[in-house]
């Protein structure tokens, strides 16, 4: 059913270390319009802890929401009664910040008097590349983020089949993990990504895990592990690791990761039917060789790759604007009941594959 009016759209999200409001308007004719999209991080907040602190991350989601959203309404132009509806993430993610941002979404609806509408955090990632790119449904998306891995085939805005997921730990968190073990500074990935430019990533044979097993779920841990071994090796050996070492452990570990993602996209792909597209999207796809990788994948097998700009891949609230959009336009709404969920699983009938990780909990 589609709307012919013009819509504007508030989306709020806080779910991890990343406080973000967004404006998102779409004509009457469906022509969309990101109009603001702030995000303010935490990073400093939680890097003498290496990793997010739950409490600390609620605290400041609380203290920074309203001027985050002051702030985007103003870069858009807009005052408050021209919002036709608001979107939060309501999951999954550390419960303290999902609870400001349903907290501060409940009162702007209320005060309002405009509808609510309750979003699920992977599926703002996961329906990100229709804005972007304006991708058509049914395609597969690949989220990784450094709480998330997994692929799902994307037929509508809430119709997800995950075809497989990591059984431990999330690729980012492999990365920021490594970075920590190697003395490399947080996040992780950026780091581990420069120090393997100038490595030889022939050099530590490290465990591909489960490519040796059928379909697309993953495991991370083991390779995290194995690095370490690897750290400890060279230490009991020579009294410690140099830069070169250092190096080729971090391209050696990058291009471990990179076949698995593309040995384990490549599945994926068999396994989707009718899509569109192959998309990724979240913190992880920020890396180059990865996404070179990925892109090769998709060229094999004659589908177009697509990955969103890197602001709109990480954390964010133009995503949940737009999941909200799509929400409201099929006519999914919620009211003063909507409640904050520590877990969410997009696909509800695929049997649950995780424990809780670094960023929370996870679905
Ligand atoms: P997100 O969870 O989507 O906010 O993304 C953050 C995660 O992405 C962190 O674990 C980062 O270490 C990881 N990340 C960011 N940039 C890169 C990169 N260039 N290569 C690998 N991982 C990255
Ligand atoms: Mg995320």
């Amino acid at each position: 059913m589609a709307e012919e009016r013009h819509l504007t759209i508030l989306g709020l999200e806080s779910s991890c270390d990343d406080t973000a409001a967004a404006v998102l308007s779409r004509s009457a004719s469906g022509v969309l319009s990101l109009r603001s999209s702030v995000v303010v991080g935490q990073t400093a907040l939680h890097a003498d802890f290496g990793g997010v602190v739950p409490e600390l991350a609620a605290r400041a989601h609380a203290e920074k929401l309203d001027h985050v959203v002051e702030e985007a309404m103003t870069e858009a132009g807009i005052t408050r009664n021209e919002i036709d509806a608001i979107a939060v993430t309501a999951g999954p993610g550390l419960i303290g910040g999902v609870l400001s941002g349903v907290m501060l979404a409940k009162g702007l609806a209320y005060g309002l008097k405009k509808p609510l509408i309750g979003v699920n955090h992977l599926a703002g990632h996961a329906l990100t590349p229709r804005l972007t790119d304006g991708l058509d449904y049914p395609y597969l998306m690949l989220l990784v983020s450094g709480g998330h891995c997994q692929f799902l085939q994307v037929s509508g805005p809430q119709a997800f089949v995950r075809l497989g997921g990591t059984i431990d730990d999330a690729p980012g968190e492999a990365f920021d993990k490594v970075a920590r073990i190697m003395g490399l500074p947080q996040p992780g990935g950026p780091s581990v990504e420069k120090a393997a430019r100038s490595g030889d990533a022939t050099r530590f044979a490290l465990p591909r895990p489960l490519l040796d097993r059928e379909g697309c779920d993953m495991s991370f841990s083991g390779l995290k592990t194995a690095v370490l071994r690897q750290r400890d090796q060279l230490v009991a050996a020579q009294g410690g690791v140099t830069e070169q070492d250092r190096a080729d452990i971090c391209a050696s570990f990058q291009i471990a990761m990179r076949d698995v993602l593309a040995e384990k996209s490549r599945r994926a792909l068999a396994l989707a039917k009718g899509i569109t597209a192959f998309a990724v999207a979240g913190g992880v796809a920020a890396n180059q060789t990865l996404r070179q990788a990925l892109q090769e994948v998709a060229t094999e097998t004659d589908i177009r790759f697509v990955a969103p700009p890197l602001a709109l891949c990480t954390d964010n609230a133009a995503m949940i604007a737009m999941a909200g959009l799509e929400k409201y336009l099929a006519g999914a709404v919620d009211d003063m009941s909507l409640a904050a969920r520590p877990r969410w699983p997009l696909d509800q009938t695929a049997s649950a594959l995780l424990g809780s990780g670094k960023k929370g909990a996870k679905a």
